[in-house]
């Protein structure tokens, strides 16, 4: 068994072989950062991360870069609106993503570089592939040649004629072909500029990806990955630069995420119905919505819909709870169960474990993986339901296997009762007093506190080993 991607580059699924043994070589396209980022833009953030921390999982090193774009139209004309400079618009949008990445469970990348940190390896590529016949230089522009490339169109498997079609030029755009698009843009006034061979300029937006990948990842890479809107033109000028500058194989796996409509329709600021994470974040917990992008496989088109979230929160209650109830057993319901058969519930995991690796080794399918793992927790419901005590042995295991999956997932979330925040002690001070009081016949003011908590989104439930909470979601 082993895992299987399906590939853009060929359309078709094939097995998983990086170019190094044990090493994965992986790009993702990162934020323009203009502005706070969308929840259709959380979807590859979300999806690839688990794809990684699945690679993690299997064993191998991965090397994880997305860049921040820094530089282009969009930044310049918000940057002139609000009267601050280009750098320190990136820097608050840098500062913003991180933020709303972080909320989001997404982990860190290996390296994230920036655009405008790396404009002599830009300028050296764009170097190589003037030298090799690829790029011409136009006024102080320098274009990439897509006629003298005849593989142009190997990743999108249109023909030239019906790109051409569709193909613009740009006011102030001096090139030989519609299809020819910008590596350098020569100096507007009032523009960032930077000292090129070609004149003061900056560069164009797809070749920062081709400059940036090479530098960390090398010239052939084992896994580019982004939007399927980036499917064309950006990753196929990606690979027709970048191939054009070594000669080399630029991506072995090219993976694309499908689209994310919103109320079943396609996000546009023009239909109103514009979401940002940060908005959806407000709305929704970062785990419903990242259970709700890992519950479609991560090719299918999603519909970004109330009940979806809804399903999703009730979804990661069910986990939570599942996780918390094996924890307050752990506590007060071990013991010595010798009629407890360890070894059919041992079985029963390492079938499902099983399972979730075939789920996810099947292009890397989410939505298998996540049914599993709500297996998983109804294998643990049902045992903890059935027996009053249970051995150690069974908390560890069951503990073990929900921290394993939640830790590729991401779904399950930080542990309330290991969390110890200064939140979580008052909380648990009440609960005391609540006791107290109830010891006491004071009921009123035990209702009083359970009030409370329940105003602040805090459940109780007292059991016979004592009086349990939780948070809902
Ligand atoms: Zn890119």
């Amino acid at each position: 068994m082993s895992l299987t991607l399906y590939n853009d580059l060929t359309r078709k699924k094939e097995p998983f072989v990086p170019l190094k043994e044990g090493e994965v070589s992986f790009y993702s396209c990162g934020p323009t950062v203009y502005d706070y980022f969308h929840i259709g833009n959380a979807r590859p953030f979300i999806v690839f991360d688990v794809l990684r921390r699945y690679l993690e999982h299997q064993g191998y090193k991965v090397t994880f870069v997305q860049n921040f774009t820094d530089i282009d139209d969009k930044m310049i004309h918000r940057a002139h609106r609000e009267g601050i400079t280009v750098p320190e618009l990136a820097e608050r949008f840098i500062a913003e993503y991180r933020k709303d990445a972080g909320a989001l469970g997404i982990h860190e990348p290996t390296v994230a570089p920036r655009a405008t940190e790396h404009i002599p390896e830009i300028i050296d590529t764009i170097r190589k592939i003037i030298d090799n016949g690829h790029a011409y230089v136009s006024g102080g522009d320098v274009y990439f040649d897509v006629k003298s490339w005849p593989k142009y169109g190997v990743l999108c498997k249109q023909n030239l004629d019906d790109l051409e079609a569709g193909a613009r030029v740009e006011p102030g755009e001096v090139k030989r072909d519609p299809l020819d698009f910008a590596l350098w843009k020569g100096e507007k006034p009032g523009e960032p500029a930077w000292d090129s061979p070609w004149g003061r300029g900056r560069p164009g937006w797809h070749i920062e990806c081709s400059a940036m990948s090479s530098k960390y990842l090398g010239e052939t890479i084992d896994i580019h990955s982004g939007g399927v809107d980036l499917l064309f033109p950006h990753h196929e000028n990606e690979v027709a630069q970048s191939e054009a500058a070594t000669g080399k194989q630029f991506v072995r796996y090219w993976l694309h995420n499908g689209f994310l409509l919103i109320d079943s329709e396609k996000m546009s600021k023009s239909l109103g119905n514009f979401l940002t994470a940060r908005a959806a974040l407000e709305k929704y917990s970062p785990l419903a919505i990242r259970l709700f992008m890992l519950s479609a496989h991560y090719r299918s088109p999603i519909n970004f819909a109330p009940e979806g979230l809804q399903q999703a929160a009730a979804g990661v209650t069910r986990l939570r709870n599942c996780r918390g109830d094996l924890d307050f057993a752990a506590k007060n319901r071990a013991g010595d169960n010798s009629g407890f058969d360890m070894a059919a519930l041992t079985a029963g995991l390492e079938k499902l474990d099983a399972d979730f690796h075939t789920a996810m080794d099947d292009d890397f399918n989410t939505a298998a993986a996540l049914g599993v793992l709500f297996e998983v927790v109804h294998l643990i419901n049902t045992s903890l339901k059935d027996h009053e005590v249970l051995p150690p042995e069974f908390f560890e295991v069951c503990r073990r296997a929900l921290d394993t999956y939640d830790g590729i997932l991401g779904v399950i979330g930080p542990d309330e009762a290991e969390e110890g925040s200064p939140e979580d002690a008052e909380i648990e001070k009440l609960i005391e007093e609540r006791a107290a009081a109830r010891k006491a016949k004071n009921f009123a003011r035990s209702d009083e506190i359970r009030d409370q908590l329940r105003d602040r989104g805090i459940v109780l439930e007292d059991t016979p080993q004592g009086t349990k909470w939780k948070r809902e979601i």
